[in-house]
């Protein structure tokens, strides 16, 4: 799993900066306007915008959502099923497949070239690779895939084999990122994880014997257990490993969780209070920077460039400089000419739309110039630093000025700083709680609302 994936995320509460306890509602921010903005009656505008071509100078991805995992962590708060039988997987594949072909008859993606394609989950390596074959098949003749820069696919390392490994390399796979998330056996298991720390060992040769693009290990501060010792042995692990990038989320506690739950029914919360988890994020990121990696993003440390030209998160970068993206699969979202767009979110609705050879589209927002500004800006605020001309040249508006006080007040917080006229850095204190900062920059009609 990952939460920058094209799957709808709770947001953040404003009392996250103060907060001590983890409580349930906490989030993490991945879209804008707040999910709950989006409608049903909102579909046939934007059926109308995927009728008429789109700008061609728009880069365009590909999610791939492949809803199922072994077993259902604690934590996780996605669309995921853990019972489906060969025959179902299959069925939904299919129905994968299908939607990228109706997609691809639209005159607003006919003929565009995808820049970027991502398997997320869930779980993309629980499938069988017979299963894999026959959608990349079938994307490949239905979408120009030839000047793909990037293709990510999300791995639980129980999941892999050596032949699963080697068959992504050849169906494309550029950038593998492999969910240990922690490397304490006990913690692992507390957590519901389906994999232990011997399934991590075993695979890594096999990922390394394929000579990918980039390695990516995701991380989580703050699974239920970790203490100072289980989580320096973790960032320790990890650098020996030598990933091309890390990526780490704190643990968050959305309502639909199992620990959740338990908490709305009395108990405790069992997570890390949010400043212990920001101090295990803050060491992870010095020890990974005394290790060769600089930081990418609030949650990604990419190791120090070496005079190569590949993309180096191009999913993430593109998305986040609003390039189009079709958001396939079950309550997948993408974003298509000015409209954001979220599909169905049941099996059922999804499978009987695509079988009527329909677009599986549950609701959508049509956003205006100052509603994608706002997206871009808070989205790449997790990058650390804002290009201000970037903002001037393609919005025509000086951010410094339309945000004028909430900058100033969130330097005078040490959120960030203002370096120059052309320049915002955000500080370490600022990156480490970067999603609850960005609610600030929200239009009062979305503030205080609903996120999904
Ligand atoms: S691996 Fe765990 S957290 Fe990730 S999608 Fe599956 S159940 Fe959710």
């Amino acid at each position: 799993m990952s939460t920058e994936t094209g799957l709808e995320t709770p947001a953040a509460n404003d009392d996250q900066i103060t907060e001590k306890k983890t409580e349930v509602g906490s989030v993490f921010v991945s879209n804008y306007p707040p999910f709950s903005f989006w409608q049903k009656d909102s579909l046939s505008e934007a059926q109308q915008a995927l009728a008429s071509p789109a700008a061609e100078e728009t880069p365009l991805g590909l999610y791939l959502h492949i809803p199922f995992c072994r077993k259902r962590c604690k934590f996780c708060y996605f669309r995921v099923y853990v019972d489906k039988n060969a025959d179902q997987i299959q069925a939904y594949l299919d129905a994968l497949g299908r939607e990228v072909e109706l997609y691809s008859q639209q005159p607003a993606v006919a003929k565009r070239p995808l820049k970027f394609v991502y398997f997320g989950g869930g779980t993309p390596s629980y499938v069988a690779v017979k299963h894999l074959h026959g959608l990349i098949d079938r994307i490949k003749a239905a979408m120009p895939w030839d000047n793909v820069e990037e293709v990510t696919f999300e791995c639980e390392p129980g999941t892999l084999t050596q032949s699963k490994v080697a068959a992504y390399r050849e169906i494309g796979v550029t950038r593998l990122s492999l969910g240990i998330e922690n490397w304490n056996d006990e913690i692992l298991k507390e957590n519901g994880r389906a994999h232990l720390t011997g399934e991590i060992h075993r695979c890594l040769p096999w990922i390394r014997a394929q000579g990918f693009d980039q390695l990516n290990v995701d991380l989580i501060a703050g699974m239920v257990g970790e203490s100072w010792d289980t989580w320096r042995d973790s960032v320790q692990k990890t650098i020996d490993i030598d990933p091309d990038s890390v990526t780490i989320y704190q643990m968050e506690l959305p309502y639909n969780t199992v620990y959740s739950q338990g908490i709305l029914g009395g108990n405790e919360s069992p997570v890390a209070d949010w400043e212990t988890k920001r101090a295990w994020n803050q060491y992870a990121i010095e020890e990974l920077q005394g290790a060769g990696y600089d930081v990418s993003s609030a949650y990604t440390m990419l190791k120090r460039a070496s005079g190569s030209s590949k993309p180096r998160f191009a999913y993430r970068d593109s998305l986040w400089h609003g390039a189009d993206m079709l958001g396939t699969g079950i309550a997948s979202f993408g974003h298509l000419s000015g409209f954001h767009l979220q599909n169905v979110a049941s099996w059922n609705d999804y499978l009987e739309r695509i079988a009527e050879d329909q677009l599986p589209l549950g609701r959508a927002f049509k956003t205006n110039d100052s509603e994608r500004l706002t997206r871009e800006l808070i989205l790449q605020m997790k990058l650390g630093r804002l290009d201000l001309g970037y903002f001037r040249r393609k919005f025509d508006i000086d951010p410094l000025e339309a945000w004028k006080d909430t900058f100033q007040g969130l330097v005078e917080r040490e959120m960030l700083e203002i370096s120059n006229a052309d320049e915002v850095l955000l500080t370490t204190r600022g990156l480490l709680q970067v999603d609850a900062l960005l609610p600030e920059f929200y239009d009062p009609k979305y503030s205080n609302a609903r996120y999904t």
